[in-house]
């Protein structure tokens, strides 16, 4: 999951890009408004974490132009926003849910909590109820990282974790590389040309051929199960 935080409390946002970092997900730091503007319209973002006393103005202006995105181009619209208030603000945060926010948090927060609430919010974006997701006898938990094959437990690298993770949320969908990349790794993030095609090798080495496969010249997908 790629990640978008808008916090300018530079010890806040340390200690949230530090936890979520160790949680396996893709973290872009902004300070601002336009800093977090810029950003949504070059990047997709499945998750915003969105501070409201920004350094530039008010974080309620990402959000209010968010929602008011045209269609069929970058930013995506519909991408889940959490708003992190102070206690006291309980006007601003109702403006916020009304203004088109999924969920907000109070500061200060159980960062534990903050991560199950952003777990729930893309659970909701993807359309899916259910924790844990299922193909065949694989079975991924992406609250405890657990994968589970045939009921035996598999180890996973955190970023073939994420490439599994991104398949299975879409599946049967195919994603290409450059969409793969773009939810496992932020800018500040070292990146070789063929990364993703390495994860999927360990991933074929740990799960087998068959769970996730390639449509040639256009990206990987997970496919259905048969009937
Ligand atoms: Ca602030």
């Amino acid at each position: 999951m790629r990640v978008l935080v808008v916090e300018d409390d530079e010890g806040i946002a340390t200690g949230l890009d530090a936890h979520l970092r160790q949680l396996g997900w893709a973290v872009d730091m902004t300070d601002g408004v336009e800093a977090a503007w810029t950003a949504l319209c070059v990047e997709p973002f499945d998750l915003v974490l969105l501070d409201l006393g920004l350094r530039d103005g008010d974080g309620s202006e990402v959000l209010r132009r968010l929602r008011h995105a045209s269609p069929d181009r970058l930013p995506d619209a519909a991408t889940p926003v959490l708003v992190m208030t102070a206690r006291d603000q309980v006007a601003a945060r109702i403006e916020c849910l009304d203004m088109g926010a999924d969920d907000y948090v109070t500061k200060p927060f159980d960062p534990d909590e903050l991560a199950a609430r952003m777990r729930a919010l893309r659970r909701r974006s993807v359309g899916r109820a259910q924790p844990l997701l299922r193909a065949g006898p694989l079975e991924i938990d992406p609250a405890t990282r657990a994968v589970r094959l045939d009921g035996q437990a598999v180890d996973l690298s955190a970023r073939e974790f994420g490439v599994l993770l991104s398949l299975m949320e879409v599946r049967p969908r195919v994603l290409s590389r450059a969409q793969i990349e773009a939810r496992l790794y932020s800018w500040d993030d070292a990146l070789d040309s063929n990364a993703v095609e390495v994860h999927v090798h360990h991933l074929r080495k740990k799960l087998g051929e068959g769970v996730v496969r390639t449509l040639r010249g256009v990206g990987y997908f997970v496919p259905e199960d048969k009937a």
